[in-house]
């Protein structure tokens, strides 16, 4: 008989890939199906921020991702004559999910590191040319039919699965969505180039609000840079797609074929859009399935991999039987907001740098750079909270990201996802919220995967840096229940408000 997989994920790029790694280490039996026969080789995402760092974390690949991330201060936005027009601020050092705020990378090569710990599980099995070209549900399982190159069809038959399938989703079809389209879209070259002598970039990440040529000039990790170029009006795709194009533009940054190499170039449409629909039946989107964001905010893949995090702790309770099947549904509800911020941030900055009259980039040069000099400090943009789903109502602190510090327990130290360890973690300043939990409420808990930590200086998990205790004070907390994908479930004002917490949590799943 065939065998049914737990899910099946069609497409094989980040978000496919981490979906694929947080299933596989619950223990989900996975297949992927990628159209090509190997990676995307173009180039595409170049940041990710601390909370995907943590996810990536989780994921068993940060250790492994060290030496080829790079993390970023400030990013800056120049008029043409060099004024600083907007300067967003980003701590190089620290943040409270414990990693640097921005990390600038190569994709094929974060691409190439997920895939060495997809190889390591044993329960992900990937397929590579291998395009899905039909979905079929039935009552309780969904059949794939992917096409092979040789011509040859493939079923798999899983009781789930997700569309990874990047920007032109097939699997969206098969969904039923369609695009929310904010209309925004400019087209631009993307060049990526690795210098040949080191060299300092001063500032590391900015973009050049040129109405000649708008360029946005950043790192691509250790050793490469990237240049992206607008195209101008009458300059055609093909045109400003070609290698000689690149090199003529690159030139006027002293980057030539004699002092640097041109890693990968290609013209790309920047959109802003969502798909209404994220799910239907055992059918689900994530990444640029489900949704496209301007680059300018270093989001698109970010956003994606927040979708795999929110999604893989839901789909393994479900298959798992531990909650019920509703509990999907939140996905949507929680992702489509959160996904939103992020497409709106990614328009507006757009908006400032995709200006290509002399008049009106004036006009926002006056105005923006006298914003800039009456502020005092970069711009903050601290992440938006999860939409409406699976959280205790009203409760401090729901739906927001929390914290990650350093711990000591016992001889181990380090962040507290790779001390403690990762699952649902109800914590307290106070003591150890397992003491008020009733025998059955403690089971339940611990069915889901959750764990308990007193968490204090001094404490037997040692607050090195505070973080616990000040989250708490800051919210009139003494505990919180924080979920598999760091967003925070609840919290209640004292210890003894354990128990409604986890029977809240019980309900929320419907388990
Ligand atoms: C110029 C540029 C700069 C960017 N910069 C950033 C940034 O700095 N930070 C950031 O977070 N994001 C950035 N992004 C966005 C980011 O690259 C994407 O959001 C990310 O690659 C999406 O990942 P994905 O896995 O959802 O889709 P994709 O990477 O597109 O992967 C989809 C996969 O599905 C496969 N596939 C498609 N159809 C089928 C099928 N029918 N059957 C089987 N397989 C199929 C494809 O071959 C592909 O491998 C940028 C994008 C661009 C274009």
């Amino acid at each position: 008989m065939d065998e049914v997989f737990d899910v099946a994920i069609v497409g094989y790029g980040p978000v496919g890939q981490l979906l694929a790694i947080l299933l596989g280490q619950r223990g989900l039996r996975v297949r992927v199906l990628e159209r090509w026969a190997g990676q995307y080789p173009l180039p595409r995402a170049v940041h990710f921020d601390h909370e995907v760092a943590r996810i990536l974390q989780g994921a068993g690949v940060m250790n492994a991702l060290a030496k080829r991330v790079e993390p970023a201060a400030h990013y800056e936005w120049r008029s043409a004559d060099g004024e600083v027009l907007l300067r967003i601020g980003r701590d190089a050092q620290g943040s409270d999910s414990g990693w640097p705020e921005s990390l600038m990378f190569s994709q094929p090569e974060l691409e190439r590191t997920l895939d060495d710990r997809i190889v390591a599980l044993p329960s992900v099995r990937v397929d590579w040319d291998a395009e899905a070209v039909d979905v079929r549900e039935s009552a309780d399982l969904v059949e794939i039919a992917a096409r092979r190159e040789s011509g040859e069809t493939l079923l798999v038959k899983a009781h789930w699965v997700v569309g990874c399938d990047g920007a032109n989703s097939f699997v969206r079809g098969v969904v039923g969505a369609r695009w929310n389209d904010l209309g925004f879209r400019f087209d631009w070259l993307v060049a990526d180039v690795i210098p040949h002598e080191k060299r300092t970039w001063e500032p590391l990440n900015w973009q050049l609000c040129d109405p000649a040529r708008p360029t946005t000039v950043v790192s691509g990790g250790p050793g490469r840079r990237r240049w992206e170029f607008m195209r101008l009006p009458g300059e055609t795709m093909d045109e400003l797609g070609r290698e000689e194009t690149a090199w003529r533009l690159l030139s006027a940054w002293d980057i030539r074929p004699d002092n640097a190499t041109l890693e990968r170039h290609a013209v790309y449409t920047f959109r802003a859009c969502w798909a209404d629909v994220w799910r239907r039946g055992r059918v689900l989107l994530a990444g640029d399935a489900a949704h496209l964001t301007p680059p300018f905010a270093g989001q698109g893949m970010c956003a994606g991999m927040r979708d795999a995090a929110n999604l893989a702790w839901k789909l393994a309770l479900v298959r798992a039987g531990r909650a019920n099947d509703g509990l999907l549904d939140t996905y949507a509800t929680e992702r489509i907001p959160h996904v939103r911020a992020m497409i709106d941030l990614g328009v507006e900055l757009g908006r400032v740098i995709c200006v290509l009259s002399p008049e009106q980039a004036r006009a926002r040069d006056l105005r923006m750079a006298a914003e800039e000099r009456a502020r005092h400090e970069p711009v903050s943009r601290p992440l938006p909270p999860l939409g409406p789903g699976c959280f205790a109502p009203g409760s401090p602190g729901a739906g927001t990201l929390f914290v990650q510090g350093r711990v000591r327990c016992g001889e181990a130290e380090g962040l507290f996802d790779d001390v403690v360890g990762r699952g649902f973690v109800l914590l307290s300043p106070d003591g150890d919220p397992a003491s008020s939990l009733s025998p059955e409420a403690a089971a339940f808990f611990r069915a889901v995967g959750g764990l308990t930590a007193h968490v204090a200086p001094g404490g037997p998990v040692e607050d090195r840096s505070e973080l616990y205790t000040r989250w708490c004070r800051e919210r009139g907390a003494a505990v919180a229940l924080v979920r598999p994908d760091f967003a925070v479930f609840g919290a209640a004002e004292h210890l003894d408000g354990t128990p409604r917490l986890v029977e809240a949590l019980r309900r929320a799943i419907g388990g």
